[in-house]
């Protein structure tokens, strides 16, 4: 859960990538960086902030150039420290080059392992360093030979903005096309970056997605396109549509809006219910509740309503601290629910410690029934590919039914989208990765990961 920006041939790149990341925050916001290029020296900040904290106007004019790439952070794998920060920063024999990094891999504790093995020294826990030193130790003089060459060794999931001192920016996308990556222009400038959204903000335009397996070279002379894999398959991540992109993105070439209306209605269809409001967990819960209320005929209203002053709290660590949080950031609506049979309908259940707070609070606002409506399949297995869920024993649906979690979390009603319904609200005829969904994992986990999932342990 990261997003990544870059920017190649504009007089304010560190600029324009400030504000590209300010529309990929919801992506990761453990973390900010930008690194930039002038005169073959390429100058770097992080921090461990939201991008409006990390950089001012005096720390932007410290990174001047005509190239720029920029990364926010949600860690999947390393800890939370700054060290850990990207865009990374490296020498070696073959120049300077910078990298940021969305996804996550599997076999980087393995690879790592190896590489020390070989004497290679690390400088951060994260999983992305692995791809550096397997370029730096690559044969091939050309730098698309020592992508290829690293990346031949990795598995899993990478959307990756690289920057060179040679002012070469490249934007490459793991054969299976986990992540998003898009490619747009800005005047004369190309820019590529983890979501569209971005490209509103910035006022360029969408030119196309990075291909699976693709490698993308922009540089003066213009863009060149190279393959990483002659044959990609590509199992695009379901739950940037369900959950983790901005509604206002395109992804895949689908408006993740409209998908996520299409659930909400194919759940209408699916699981009715008798009532007199549909209200939606705020924000994610949006655009499915106006699905759910335009095809049930049950009008739709904001019973919650949402504080946008702190911060998700499922990113809070500690068990404790997101119960509490839950109350911090939504509240209910009296006026709204009082008296009536509500349907809440929210994007994903995963451990059900919101729903159960979210139910407790609108019993006490005066709702008379509480029926919960999900608009995804239970989520019964962790991601390996990038996306933060807890281990396996800790998500509900995969120890327990849909009747057993309403009992849980207290509700009068609990039902799930089924996955063709899913698949086919998705609508394009693509192939996803919905492996949280179904534990069917498309890219082989490493043996210790497989171990681990049987225990429960991951
Ligand atoms: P829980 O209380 O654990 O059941 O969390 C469910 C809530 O977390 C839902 O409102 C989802 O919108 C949200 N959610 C689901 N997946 C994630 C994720 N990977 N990161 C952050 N929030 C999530």
């Amino acid at each position: 859960m990261c997003g990544v920006f870059g920017i190649h041939g504009h007089d304010e790149a560190a600029n324009i990538a400030y504000l590209g990341m300010h529309a990929l925050q919801h992506r990761g916001q453990e973390s900010a960086g930008l690194v930039a290029v002038e005169d073959g020296r390429l100058r770097r900040h992080v921090a461990m902030s939201l991008v409006s904290d990390a950089f001012d106007r005096e720390q932007l004019a410290k990174l001047p150039g005509r190239v720029a790439i920029g990364h926010v952070r949600y860690s999947t794998s390393g800890s939370s420290e700054l060290r850990n920060a990207q865009p990374f920063l490296f020498e070696y024999a073959g120049g300077a080059v910078s990298i940021g990094h969305n996804g996550n891999l599997v076999n980087a504790d393995e690879l790592r392992a190896e590489l020390e093995a070989q004497g290679s020294i690390f400088q951060t826990s994260s999983d992305t360093e692995v791809i550096i030193h397997l370029m730096a130790k690559a044969r091939e003089a050309d730098l698309v030979g020592k992508i290829r060459s690293a990346l031949g060794r990795v598995r899993g999931a990478y959307s990756l903005v690289l920057l060179t001192n040679d002012e070469k920016m490249i934007a490459v996308r793991d054969p299976n096309g986990f992540r998003p990556l898009v490619i747009g222009r800005l005047k004369e400038a190309i820019v590529v970056s983890s979501e569209t959204c971005s490209f509103d903000l910035v006022e360029a335009e969408f030119i196309r997605e990075v291909e699976p397996g693709e490698i993308v070279v922009i540089e003066k002379g213009g863009m060149t396109s190279h393959r990483l894999v002659e044959t990609a398959q590509p199992t695009f991540c379901v739950f940037e549509h369900v959950y983790f992109a901005r509604p206002d993105s395109l992804v895949n070439g689908k408006a993740v809006y409209k998908a996520r209306e299409r659930m909400g209605q194919r759940l209408a269809q699916e699981k009715p219910i008798e009532a007199d409001v549909v209200i939606p967990v705020p924000d994610s819960g949006v655009p499915a509740a106006i699905g759910y209320s335009k095809e049930s005929g049950i009008p739709f209203e904001m019973g919650l309503i949402r504080s946008h002053y702190v911060g998700r709290t499922f990113i809070e660590p500690q068990e404790s601290i997101r119960h509490f949080g839950v109350r911090l950031k939504l509240s209910p609506v009296r006026a709204v629910v009082d008296g009536k049979r509500v349907v809440v309908v929210d994007d994903s259940l995963v451990r059900g410690t919101t729903s159960r707070k979210i139910v407790k609070m609108l019993r006490n606002a005066g709702a008379r029934e509480v029926h919960l409506r999900i608009s995804a399949p239970p989520t019964t297995h962790p991601c390996f590919y990038g996306i933060d869920t807890p281990n396996r024993s800790e998500l509900i649906a995969s120890s327990h039914t849909p009747e057993e979690i309403a009992r849980y979390v207290t509700s009068d009603s609990l039902a799930y989208l089924s996955h063709a319904g899913l698949i086919s609200a998705v609508g394009d005829g693509a192939t996803y990765c919905s492996a949280c969904f179904t534990g069917n994992y498309p890219v082989a986990l490493g043996q210790s990961t497989l171990v681990q999932l049987r225990r429960g342990a991951v």
